[in-house]
């Protein structure tokens, strides 16, 4: 294997054609109902193998606003395709590939547009919570406006997920088609600094969304964590995102050719930030406080860190990270499994590694820069807004959904329930209209 490897590339069409020719066409098919979105997954694989990639974005498109993006980066190791019922004998359609397939040659398919005569609503965030229900507002009549705190649209789709898993001109392309149904972009806009929530209300917005994410690293409180050296995974990834798009200069990148880099975490985007640092030249090391097998992150980021040369060093936790102005080293402890499940300190032997830089991948948590700033929101212990079922707030008429609302899980579920509290917000609209009528 080579020291760079590359995530699976995309299928050819005779390799599209072939895997397509694999799917049974179930009269069940269980692989929607492994889909957290419920996508045409049948539907679209036969319209692949008659030639039809139009129509069979088009069937997508009733369920999916983003499947270039999701045919990519899902887990459909453990959706869709776990769900196929050719997986039993190991043998599951490659339904993401497809999926990614249809998206990359249809690309002059685009959401159908509706006038805009329901009304403006305001969406805060870009990411695939916000833009999908921009695009499921839109198509039900309403001018929708994005108020984005970047420079640029994507959520984690073009500032977290690292190039090599997601090339930004597919995110780009699909951002154009949301702005093509009409959708307008406010960018440079971050609610509860440039402007707040109430001002929204008072512009004339029936209603709005946050879509805001959760942005805002997680740290340990170790000795030591306020070192020059010790960066956030986001950091880092958001860092070479600019770099990579031409925002940035390379003397801004965070880590260094040669320099020895100690991941915190296990799960995926501790497994991008360590094959960044990799490929920026540094010697990379992961601390897992569980084995190989017990990780967080997917088998497949995990195995392709491990080829591009990232170390994991399995059972460790950290201790203290060493150092007076910047970091030297980080001071790390054996750990083990405890019958109930726990990862806990196995002996209090310590050793150390050498440490330029240490990233904290650990998770995230919503930033509360709305919530400080206006009344009546409730958020629960992690941060995360607290919403009745049918997505909205504790505010009257301020819905929310992804990352948000969940806590970070995935860009699929952000994009279904942006999608969903989208069609409950006109459900809201359509009653409050029949009540002032009466
Ligand atoms: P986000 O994508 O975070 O978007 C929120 C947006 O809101 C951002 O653009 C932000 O700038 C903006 N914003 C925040 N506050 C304000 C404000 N006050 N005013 C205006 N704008 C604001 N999921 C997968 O399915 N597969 C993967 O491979 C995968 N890899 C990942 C890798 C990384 C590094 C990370 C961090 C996450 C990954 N995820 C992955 C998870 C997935 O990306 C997220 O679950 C998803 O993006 C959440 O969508 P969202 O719309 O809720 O929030």
């Amino acid at each position: 294997m080579s020291k760079m490897m590359k995530f699976e590339s995309g299928f050819s069409q005779e390799e599209a054609l072939a895997e397509a020719s694999r799917c049974l066409q179930c009269k069940k098919p269980l692989c929607r109902q492994g889909c957290p979105v419920n996508n045409a997954i049948p539907q679209f694989i036969r319209a692949l193998k008659e030639g039809e990639y139009a129509q069979g974005l088009e069937a997508i498109y009733r369920h999916s606003y983003l499947p270039a993006v999701c045919g990519r980066v899902c887990p459909q190791e453990k959706q869709c395709e776990a769900s196929c019922i050719l997986a039993r004998k190991g043998k599951a359609i490659r339904i993401g590939k497809l999926e990614q397939f249809i998206a990359d040659n249809a690309t002059e398919v685009g959401f159908p547009k509706v006038a805009a005569t329901m009304g403006a609503i305001a969406v805060i965030g870009s990411g695939p919570a916000g833009l999908a229900a921009a695009v499921q507002l839109a198509q039900l009549g309403y001018a929708v406006t994005i108020f984005e705190g970047e420079a640029e649209p994507g959520g984690v789709l073009l500032h977290g997920i690292p190039e090599y898993r997601l090339p930004k001109d597919v995110v780009r392309r699909d951002i154009k088609k949301i702005e093509n149904l009409g959708v307008e972009f406010r960018l440079n806009t971050l609610v509860g600094v440039d402007l707040f929530l109430d001002d929204l209300l008072a512009q004339g917005y029936q209603a709005v969304f946050i879509g805001t994410g959760a942005g805002l690293p997680k740290t340990l409180e170790l000795p030591g964590e306020y070192l020059e050296g010790v960066i956030s995974a986001l950091y880092v990834l958001q860092t070479i995102n600019l770099y990579n798009s031409g925002q940035l200069p390379e003397q801004e990148l965070p880590v260094e050719k040669g320099e020895h880099v100690v991941v915190i975490g296990a799960g995926n985007v501790a497994m991008d930030a360590a094959r960044t640092a990799s490929r920026l030249g540094a010697e990379v090391t992961v601390l897992a406080r569980r084995g190989l097998n017990d990780m967080a992150a997917r088998d497949i980021e995990r195995d392709e860190a491990i080829a591009d040369g990232v170390k994991i060093r399995t059972y460790a936790a950290p201790l203290a990270i060493l150092g007076e102005e910047n970091v030297t080293g980080i001071k790390c402890v054996n750990t083990m499994v405890s019958p109930e499940g726990k990862a806990i300190i196995k002996e209090e032997e310590s050793f150390v590694l050498p440490a330029d830089k240490v990233i904290f991948a650990i998770g995230q948590r919503p930033y509360a820069r709305i919530v400080t700033t206006s009344q009546g929101f409730e958020i629960n212990k992690q941060g995360l807004l607290i919403c009745n079922e049918h997505g909205m707030t504790t505010r009257e008429g301020v819905f929310a959904a992804g990352d948000v609302v969940h806590g970070p899980a995935t860009v699929v579920k952000a994009m279904g329930e942006g999608r969903r509290i989208a069609i409950e917000m006109h459900a809201y609209l359509l009653r409050k209209r029949l009540q002032s009528a009466k």
